[in-house]
């Protein structure tokens, strides 16, 4: 049996997902379903800061909230102490409608539009992350109409790629986001800011990637950018005050995967960067990181009923799911890979593989290949540490409502996203009439 949830079973031998009965949920709220264990994301972000705290360094941890971003989501992290970044005017609009603290909020991205630069300096946000040339002219234009200034950092591509899926790597040098170090980009970047009145400078900033297991890669972006942050010293006598490593912090998907603790990857961040000041002769700044996927993606289940199956003789059989691509387009996306039990007894011996199938139109559409038991329809199936860009990147593909979202905790459980309904479906069209 999967050893994740050695300790999630009941005595009826149910799946439990934060003290519920993960059968009494399906019924309750419906399938396909996306329930959240939310001691669990607490644990990650406690875990993520306790080093921290250990090492009394200033530090933030600031989640990643694309990796799943609702009103619930953001009142979590700030029950929990943590800062938030957000990818666009949808998340900064949720995060300020969870009472998020503005001055915890970090604005990223690649194409931040002129509407969403003026939102974030109209509301004050806590830091913009400058990705490029554009946006510093944009921000400067913005800032002048509003007569306001903003905390800024630079974002830069420190050359580094972390050995994980082609797409998830954003750290090397041919990368969409942030300013090249060895061209001079970040160099005139800096320049650029620091003349501006507006813009308060506060530090750099890489992300090297996503789903990352080794060490060295934090390591030697860490150390790079105490680097540039000594060079930019000696240069242009500007002290950055923070140091942010970005997330990418790789989580146990299935058996192969041998994922660090958060505590771990904190550990070796803290130590290059206390190291590399100390030998730079330069002040510890401040550490931030940016965990998404390490905080919710283990917390989170899909919840599926077991309709069709298809048997071909020598092959193995299809399984059909009430859910897919729409809510879960990971798998096929990029072939990620999860575990799949069955929920009313996962203890019960897997005695076959099964191609576990979507119900959208589309024959990439298999969320996993999992070995079962023998199934019968309306058995409900539970995909593992589905929390992470699963119901961020949903669709309506094939006009299907998105699923409910439940958060689960010491044996309660609420919806905090609602089952969308057939009218939510048309509640944007128009009849046409011209
Ligand atoms: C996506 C992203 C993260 C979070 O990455 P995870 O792999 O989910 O931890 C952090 N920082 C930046 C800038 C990102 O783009």
């Amino acid at each position: 049996m999967n050893s994740q949830i050695t300790n999630q079973i009941n005595q009826a031998g149910h799946l439990t997902i934060g003290g519920m009965d993960s059968l009494e949920l399906a019924k309750e709220y419906g399938t396909p379903l996306v329930v959240y264990d939310v001691s669990q994301i607490r644990h990650q972000i406690r875990a993520f800061k306790k080093v921290f705290e250990e090492e009394q360094v200033n530090y933030a941890v600031s989640y990643a909230s694309k990796a799943f971003a609702s009103i619930a989501m953001y009142q979590v992290a700030n029950e929990e102490g943590a800062y938030t970044d957000v990818v666009s005017a949808g998340e900064l609009y949720t995060a300020m409608k969870a009472n998020f603290p503005i001055e915890r909020v970090s604005f990223h991205g690649n194409n931040k539009s002129k509407e969403e630069l003026e939102m974030a300096v109209k509301n004050h946000v806590g830091k913009i992350m400058i990705d490029n040339f554009y946006e510093i002219d944009l921000l400067s234009q913005v800032l002048e109409e509003q007569d306001s200034e903003i905390n800024v950092m630079l974002r830069i591509t420190p050359g580094i790629s972390a050995h994980t899926h082609e797409y998830d790597q954003t750290g090397q040098v041919d990368s969409k986001f942030g300013f090249d170090l060895d061209s001079g980009q970040a160099d005139k970047a800096l320049q650029e800011v620091l003349k501006n009145q507006r813009m308060h400078m506060l530090g750099i900033h890489a992300h090297i990637g996503s789903q990352i297991f080794e060490l060295n890669g934090f390591e030697m972006a860490a150390a790079k950018l105490v680097d540039v942050a000594a060079s930019w010293r000696k240069n242009y006598d500007y002290t950055a005050q923070i140091i942010n490593v970005g997330g990418g912090f790789g989580i146990k998907y299935v058996q192969e995967d041998h994922p660090l603790k958060p505590e771990e990857f904190v550990k070796v961040i803290v130590k290059t960067i206390k190291d590399e000041a100390t030998k730079h002769n330069f002040p510890i700044p401040e550490i931030d990181i940016e965990p998404g996927r390490s905080i919710v993606g283990p917390a989170g289940y899909n919840l599926y009923k077991v309709g069709s199956m298809k048997e071909i003789p020598g092959l193995v059989p299809y399984v059909a799911v009430d859910g897919g691509m729409g809510d879960n387009i990971r798998p096929a996306l990029y072939q990620a890979k999860y575990e799949t039990v069955l929920a009313n007894d996962p203890q019960r011996k897997a005695s076959q593989e099964f191609h576990v199938a979507g119900k959208y139109c589309e024959s990439g559409d298999i969320l996993a290949d999992a070995k079962l038991p023998s199934l019968k329809a309306g058995d409900i199936l539970a995909m593992l540490d589905t929390g992470a860009y699963g119901y961020s990147m949903a669709s309506n593909y094939n006009r299907n409502p998105r699923p409910a979202v439940v958060f689960a905790e010491n044996g309660k459980a609420q919806v905090v996203v609602k089952r969308e309904s057939l009218e939510d479906l048309i509640h944007l069209d128009q009849d046409y009439n011209i």
